[in-house]
């Protein structure tokens, strides 16, 4: 089975995304995110690892375009807390490192820090989410580290990109201090959308949230446009002001950000190191 696989942003008709490969190093999420969309997935909460997955991983990439932008990871974390010990995502980066892919790494956790060495010599940049939403991120790493983790990863010189995502009216729309304090290099920034599922578990912690959620967009409940209009726009005019580029995931409204998740900042131009896929 493939592990490396084209983006499908769950069939979106409001996915602005460029075309790219997904890739999930590892099957499941320990997070256990109360809002996570990805919970329909049999078994989501129970974190897996991959069988041969660094034998099939190289497999994949030997059939990749050159250029090709993989996003890791889109319904898992790659950084979950027993990374720290199974380094199954740094081995991972090892064999990617070799092939030039370009890559978006996509994650809540701080462990990303740890791969900075590895990440510094590869097209790539890195999307730290950042919601300020402790209280339904029960596993994933607080707040406070994750601002650092950001500022970490633009210090050592790669592209970082804030995902403040998803937003709450009341909860968090006004966390704009998270922006300012990670100063990122981009923001990607979404209001809350809920399949069935994870809407029954939100409203059993955020009584009354429900009745905000009326409007249907394929499989998800969404805001009313206005709002969500008026809190997306907030939020690119305050990233705007202080000079950093806004865009929108899924929300069906003009940015002018060059892309949507920030794949803009992954170099296009070939790194020198060792390119197999030339060879190939
Ligand atoms: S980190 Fe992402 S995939 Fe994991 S539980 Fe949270 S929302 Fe779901």
């Amino acid at each position: 089975m493939r592990v490396i696989r084209p983006f499908d942003p769950w069939k979106s008709k409001l996915c602005t995304c460029p075309e790219k490969y997904s890739f999930n190093p590892y099957t499941g999420c320990a997070h256990d995110c109360t809002y996570c969309y990805a919970t329909y997935i049999p078994n989501f909460r129970h974190l897996r690892e991959k069988k041969d997955l660094f034998r099939n991983l190289e497999r994949d990439l030997k059939t990749l375009p050159p250029d090709s932008l993989i996003s890791m990871s889109n319904s898992s974390d790659p950084y979950p807390p027993v990374e720290r010990q199974r380094e199954i995502t740094r081995k991972c980066l090892s064999i990617m490192r070799e092939y030039d892919v370009r890559l978006l790494v996509v994650t809540k956790s701080d462990i990303v820090v740890r791969d900075l060495d590895i990440l510094s010599e590869m097209r790539c940049a890195v999307s730290i989410t950042i919601t300020g939403l402790d209280f339904l991120e029960p596993n994933a790493p607080p707040t406070e580290k994750r601002i650092d983790a950001l500022r970490k990863v633009k210090d050592a010189g790669l592209p970082a990109i804030l995902r403040f995502d998803p937003v709450i009216p009341e909860i968090n729309e006004n966390r704009l201090d998270i922006i300012d304090r990670s100063n990122p290099d981009h923001v990607v920034t979404s209001t809350l959308k809920l399949k069935p599922d994870s809407l029954a578990r939100v409203s059993k912690i955020l009584p009354g949230l429900n009745e905000r959620y009326r409007e249907r967009v394929g499989r998800y409940y969404y805001m009313k446009r206005e709002d969500r209009y008026r809190i997306m726009k907030r939020i690119e005019e305050f990233c705007l002001d202080i000079g950093i580029s806004c865009a929108f995931c899924r929300e069906g409204f003009e940015f002018r950000a060059e892309s949507c998740d920030g794949s803009h900042l992954v170099s296009t131009a070939q790194n020198n190191t060792l390119n197999k896929l030339k060879n190939f």
